[in-house]
């Protein structure tokens, strides 16, 4: 018998233990949140996360990262009753404090899962706060219906009128446009290009074009995410294409939102749902040899961090394993920069651009790579515009008492936007693309853009 059962098991003289009933006692009961306290414990209070954080630098109410994290996380150690501080739904989850932090404290982590207790156990349902952030965290569901009738609803969603009323009764901004919805969506399109027999098809005849083995073992299954599939399909459309054209196959399984809004406004019950969607759909194919591949930066962040910090299913450590942002997977598995050697960009894309890295690009590391990319290819310039954050994260910059923060933290990036030559943005996030556009008026591309540009005849 060791020590620690001998500690916990309680003796009594009149039916001595014979080892045979022996009954273990659970150290730590059965819980469903996760243990952070090596974490919160790791925090020696530096405030390098407080003055890295985009809404504590412009709204001095907002106590800050260390406080949302570490602080009140010791707080609810002491007193199980204590109620997480309403301020964490000021989070704009931007994820720069993870980043920031040179002891490791899982600060989002940590932000998350106070989030989602602060909502199931202090927000009113009834409210309107609550049914707002809800119906902004599910936008896969109000874009699938509007999808179903695009003209219509990107008529509706920015007559005057509506905009105005819609502000009034639900507090969603009136100050930005709606994104347009496609008449097709990429899912749409996808089935008619034939799908995946016919990406495979397409994939061969590439590797012939390319000298590759027929048989090579290049495989990916996209996940498109929502943005690219009901507004921005181009995306979608130039990640399929680049893909094949380095001798990929393509799959594009069954898949809900990645979760990225649902966490930020604090819904866990909802990323959970779409969470074990994708991660059933994507473990099947990791075990059959396929890497899942986002061309959303949020969308990759969410995959291969936010579930495994926040969920426990089965398959999710190989899918977070196996998740990789587009042209980063490109630029570690092909010779992305030989490639674009000698050609020359023409079109409305042979642009000067404006690159913005969105922070949770910054978080994967991959801030950089765009610009190390594009910058020696013939008829573009990309001009990295600083490291500050875009400000609208996701929903956040939507609601309408978060609108001027966001706009506040955006001015950073649209005065070095205005200093670059040229009237084009590029990034690989769909909301930074959206305040970029916001905030100067440039049209925004995503890098793969480019790249279909530069490298798919
Ligand atoms: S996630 Fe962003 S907004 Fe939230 S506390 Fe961290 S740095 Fe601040
Ligand atoms: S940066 Fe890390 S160690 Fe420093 S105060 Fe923030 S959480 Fe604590």
């Amino acid at each position: 018998m060791s020590d620690s059962q001998s500690s916990t098991t309680t003796f009594d003289p009149e039916t001595p233990n014979t080892g045979d009933d022996f009954d273990p006692v659970d150290v730590f009961e059965d819980s469903a949140d996760f243990d952070l306290r090596p974490g919160a414990d790791s925090c020696y209070k530096c405030s390098t996360c407080d003055t890295n954080c985009p809404v504590a630098e412009v709204d001095d109410d907002f106590p800050g990262p260390k406080f949302q994290g570490p602080e009140q996380w010791r707080l609810k150690r002491r007193d199980d009753d204590h109620a997480v501080d309403d301020s964490v739904m000021d989070c704009s989850n931007c994820m720069r404090c993870d980043n920031a932090c040179p002891s490791g404290v899982p600060l989002s982590q940590m932000h998350n899962t106070a989030r989602g207790e602060y909502v199931s156990e202090e927000m009113s349902k009834l409210s309107v706060e609550y049914v707002r952030n809800r119906l902004l965290a599910n936008y896969r569901t109000s874009a699938w219906l509007a999808s179903k009738v695009p003209r219509l609803a990107n008529a509706a969603m920015n007559f005057g009128p509506a905009r105005w009323l819609i502000e009034k009764t639900m507090g969603v901004t009136s100050e930005r446009e709606f994104p347009a919805f496609a008449r097709e969506t990429f899912r749409e399109w996808w089935a008619s290009e034939g799908g995946a027999a016919a990406s495979r098809e397409r994939a061969r005849a590439h590797r012939e074009r390319r000298c590759d083995p027929l048989d090579a073992d290049k495989k990916v299954a996209y996940f498109h995410g929502c943005y690219a599939n009901y507004n921005t399909p181009q995306v979608g459309k130039a990640m399929v294409r680049v893909f094949e054209h380095f001798g990929y196959e393509v799959v594009v399984p069954e898949q809900g939102c990645s979760g990225t809004p649902m966490f930020a406004n604090g819904m866990l019950d909802d990323a959970r749902r779409d969470a074990d969607v994708n991660v059933s759909s994507f473990a099947d194919l990791v075990d059959e040899g396929y890497d899942a591949i986002a061309s959303c930066t949020s969308c990759s962040m969410a995959l291969r961090q936010e579930y495994p910090e926040l969920f426990d299913i089965d398959g999710i450590d190989a899918v977070a394993e196996h998740t990789f942002e587009s042209i980063e997977y490109l630029r570690i598995h092909e010779d992305l920069s030989g490639a674009l050697d000698d050609v020359e960009v023409g079109g409305d894309l042979a642009a000067e651009f404006a690159y913005h890295a969105p922070c949770h690009a910054r978080n994967q590391g991959l801030d950089r790579q765009a610009v190390e990319l594009f910058r020696d290819v013939d008829g573009v310039g990309v001009e990295d515009v600083g490291d500050s954050c875009s400000g609208i994260s996701g929903t956040y910059g939507w609601k309408a008492e978060k609108y001027e923060t966001s706009m506040q933290i955006g001015a950073e990036m649209f005065d070095h936007m205005a200093d670059v030559d040229g009237e084009t943005g590029m990034t690989e996030c769909p909301t930074c693309a959206m305040q970029m556009e916001h905030g100067t008026g440039y049209d925004v591309r995503h890098p793969l853009e480019l790249l279909e540009a530069a490298l798919v005849d």
